[in-house]
């Protein structure tokens, strides 16, 4: 391919991607199936591969895909909450091992949960008691919904400790609650909502925090961003903010290799229907914090974890959530 015709699709890829993350993360009401998105996401990917010098920072590669909504009070992340890359196959991912047994110079252990399908989370604590809640946003700055996180009942707002610390998350709406609310809409002649993940997105991300406390919203927390000294590894991590008081979801396991990690996605694979809240796939993460550390971050993801992706689940009607107040 010329330079010329690849600098032409690449334009027109990067518009219609930001376009449909426009209507997915800011309205929250995505107009094409995540499948769609992804394949028109690699095929910039692979472009731009081919013509790293028509990479520019403004791309959707480059960047966390969030915006935010200017109607919220804005917080600034110290640390920024970054996106995920992700793997569509097994054979992906074992590239993805050999990667992180190249940099580290041996292999490591993972730890491995489901991808929950919600919305990220982040939760400050000063002195214990909860002060701000926020969501990713643009990875640097997200919107303030600390009046919204008071309605989630299984967030903490006072810890055990006086602990000024940070810890993030993902906030989903349960299959039951899911089903239940979009069954009134319905009766009441509201647009329902396309999927759980929009539904948590459209509950939380409400300026009038009644509404949050009328939808029936949960949370795991995965990530300590500052733990004490003596936790070494993620999963210790999630078991010690467990003994917190957090939500955090029992499911995953330290694996230490990956015929483990296969056999978890296998598993869960066939679990995945009968979970009481959605998942589109499982995350590896390198188990080690130290680890993490050395590996670091790229613009857009870190180096230590992925996704690996279900294949799409069938195709379902998107329908357009228009009204967000009721
Ligand atoms: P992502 O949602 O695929 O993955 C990153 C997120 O996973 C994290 O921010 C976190 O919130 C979440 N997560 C869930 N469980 C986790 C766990 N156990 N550990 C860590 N994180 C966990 O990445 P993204 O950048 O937010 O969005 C990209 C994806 O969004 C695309 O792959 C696409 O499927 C979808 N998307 C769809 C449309 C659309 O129009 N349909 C538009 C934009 C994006």
């Amino acid at each position: 391919m010329e330079r010329k015709e690849a600098q032409t699709e690449i334009n027109a890829l990067r518009l219609q991607l930001d376009k449909w993350a426009q209507a997915y993360y800011t309205q929250d009401a995505p107009e094409v199936e995540d499948n769609v998105y992804d394949q028109k996401y690699r095929r910039l990917v692979e472009l731009e591969g081919e013509f790293p010098e028509l990479v520019t920072p403004d791309s959707i590669t480059q960047r966390v895909g969030g915006q935010i909504d200017s109607d919220f009070t804005k917080v600034a992340h110290a640390i920024p909450m970054l996106s995920m890359g992700d793997v569509f196959s097994k054979e992906e991912l074992a590239e993805f091992d050999q990667r992180i047994q190249k940099l580290v110079g041996h292999p490591v252990a993972y730890n491995v949960e489901l991808k929950i399908d919600g919305l990220s989370l982040s939760l400050e604590y000063e002195e214990g008691k909860l002060v701000r809640a926020s969501t990713r946003g643009n990875g640097t700055v997200g919107e303030d919904v600390t009046a919204n996180a008071k309605y989630i009942s299984d967030i903490p707002q006072i810890l055990p400790q006086p602990l000024t610390t940070e810890v993030r998350g993902e906030c989903y709406m349960g299959k039951e609650a899911f089903a239940k609310l979009n069954a009134e809409r319905d009766e009441s002649g509201l647009a329902t909502f396309a999927n759980p993940r929009n539904a948590a997105a459209g509950s939380l991300r409400q300026l009038d925090a009644k509404v949050t406390k009328k939808r029936q919203l949960s949370t795991f927390i995965y990530t300590w961003v500052n733990p004490p000294e003596n936790i070494a590894s993620q999963h210790q991590a999630i078991s010690e903010m467990g003994k917190l008081g957090f939500h955090i979801n029992e499911t995953g396991q330290r694996l230490e290799n990956l015929d483990q990690v296969y056999d978890y996605i296998d598993e869960y694979t066939k679990k995945r229907d009968s979970l009481p809240y959605g998942i589109d796939g499982i995350v590896l993460k390198v188990d080690d914090l130290s680890l993490q550390q050395e590996l670091g971050n790229t613009v857009k993801v870190p180096r230590w974890e992925i996704a690996y992706k279900f294949p799409p689940e069938e195709q379902e009607t998107i329908v357009r959530e228009i009204e967000w107040t009721v």
